[in-house]
């Protein structure tokens, strides 16, 4: 079977238990498509090639007794801030270059104990700080529908990776649009679940309130799948939820018809392209025709979303980045003069120039003399868009608008202008701040580049969320298209 990388994770899961083909096979089949592509597209830190055929063998020895579980067999790939037992964990940071991970993240170990061979660890924004992906120790992750173009950030190791089916679905993590923002721009299906849903244990702290493990698929019920698995209460992440996990998978064909979509009128400003616009508008007809009702809605304080981002993010990743020293783990420099200056140099040569860009920022807004006039008072601005967002869910059942302003841009240009960079998240950053969860889905294309829909929900309205892009996605075939060379 030639076309195994074209299904969806779903078929390949009933295709293992089947016994229609084993797990070695696929894993080797995958292997060689991420051999491939590497030079062309970098989505790689890591290729954990033995672990994965050996762990492939457990599996297809598991099929053949009977004893599989949801994902046995499955590959899949992490984003290399999970944490992997005895595999090199980096964060695309050089300051953890040389770090093995002594545990596994609860998202891995929930993986694992699912069944599911891990291929690799994808590339990334070094600590997940950026929007295209650049800012790696490792190198840019290059967009598989044109190499000149970043394919989003930070996980677009793992957006690129699923785009051109090096592998069916791999985890990222949103703080700010890292998973639904390179999801569109690599036209895939990105779901950042409700803060809380998925344990944060394990995976490298950036902004506590804000991080969020969630996945990259094709497809919403591909998504279902992987999150049934990885989501549910962990007793070692302080903010995670004790609420049971809803079965996502048997949610999905919930009806559609009435369903109350609010249009976030403050993400048709300006900003929005216009071509992309219309994708979106083409979308929400789509919708119509399946039976939503389509009414507009405002957030008046959304707008402040991306400013409020730019205090709270760097404030929390300045504190937790402290751990970075040079002492206990990770990158030391060579030679120190004395205790300063092998925490100055440590962390002077390990880290990248936007994280220190975020941590000089995040120091500043917490110092004594400022923390009142930025800190708390961005603090305070998170709380009126949280109740922005809840009065809105007091009238429609979900919000929709799109995930970027634009289709992916080159590689390079957005790089000297952070201010450009950051504004590439101004229609996800929202639903980080107020906690909720988010699905991104490929609804078109501008240019030959692809266009995601943003479906944003109530806390724990996952299954809602997935269901309707499910019924979306019966409809159309966005979601099916592969990058020309990856086909
Ligand atoms: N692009 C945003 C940032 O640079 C969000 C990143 C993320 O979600 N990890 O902080």
């Amino acid at each position: 079977m030639s076309d195994w990388h074209t299904s969806t994770l779903t078929q390949l899961a009933a295709g293992l238990r089947a016994r229609k083909f084993s797990s070695a096979e696929l894993v080797r089949a995958y292997l060689q498509r991420i051999d491939a592509s590497q030079a062309a597209l970098n989505a790689f830190i890591s290729v954990t090639r033995e672990q994965a055929l050996s762990d492939a063998a457990v599996a297809d020895r598991a099929l053949a007794a009977g004893a599989a579980g949801a994902l046995t067999g499955v590959p899949i790939a992490h984003k290399d801030i999970f944490c992997t037992q005895g595999v090199r964990t980096t964060c695309g940071s050089r300051m953890l270059d040389n770090f093995v991970s002594p545990y596994d993240a609860t998202v891995v170990a929930k993986l694992k104990g699912a069944g599911a061979v891990m291929l690799g660890k994808t590339n990334m924004d070094e600590f997940a700080m950026g929007s295209s992906s650049e800012t790696s120790f490792y190198g840019p992750v290059r967009n598989p529908w044109n190499p000149q173009l970043v394919p989003g950030g930070s996980s677009g190791g793992s957006a690129a990776a699923v785009a051109a089916r090096l592998v069916p679905a791999a985890t990222a993590t949103d703080t700010g649009g890292s998973i639904r923002q390179p999801a569109a721009l690599c036209g895939i299906t990105g779901l950042k679940p409700t803060y809380g849903r998925v344990s944060r244990f394990g995976m490298i702290a950036f902004a506590s309130s804000l991080d969020q493990g969630g996945v990259l698929t094709a497809t919403a019920a591909d998504a279902a799948l992987v999150l049934r698995e990885m989501a549910g209460f962990d007793a070692n992440d302080s903010t995670s939820v004790d609420t049971p996990v809803p079965d996502y998978v048997a949610a999905l064909e919930r009806p559609l018809a009435g369903l109350k979509v609010g249009l976030l009128k403050e993400f048709f400003d300006e900003g929005l392209d216009a071509h992309n616009e219309r994708r979106i508008r083409e979308a929400l007809k789509v919708y119509e025709g399946l039976g939503a009702k389509l009414s507009e809605v405002s957030l008046p304080n959304l707008p402040l979303s991306v400013p409020v981002y730019y205090v709270v993010a760097p404030a929390e990743c300045s504190s937790n980045l402290a751990r970075y020293d040079g002492v206990r783990f990770g990158y030391r420099c060579e030679k120190p003069r004395d205790l300063a200056d092998l925490y100055r140099r440590s962390r002077g040569e390990g880290f990248g120039a936007e994280v220190k860009r975020r941590i000089m920022t995040g120091t500043y807004v917490l110092s004594a003399g400022y923390y009142d006039a930025y800190y708390l008072k961005a603090q305070r601005v998170r709380q009126l868009i949280n109740e922005d967002f809840r009065r809105a869910f007091g009238s429609v059942d979900v919000l929709m608008g799109p995930t970027t302003p634009t289709p992916a841009f080159a590689i390079g240009a957005k790089t000297s202008d952070p201010i450009t960079m950051y504004l590439n998240d101004i229609y996800t950053i929202g639903a980080n701040l107020a906690g909720l969860p988010a699905v991104s889905i490929p609804c078109g294309f501008v240019q030959q580049l692809p266009v995601g829909l943003q479906i944003v929900g109530p806390h724990f309205s996952e299954a809602r969320l997935l269901s309707a892009a499910h019924a979306f996605q019966r409809v159309t075939d966005w979601h099916t298209r592969v990058p020309p060379g990856y086909a």
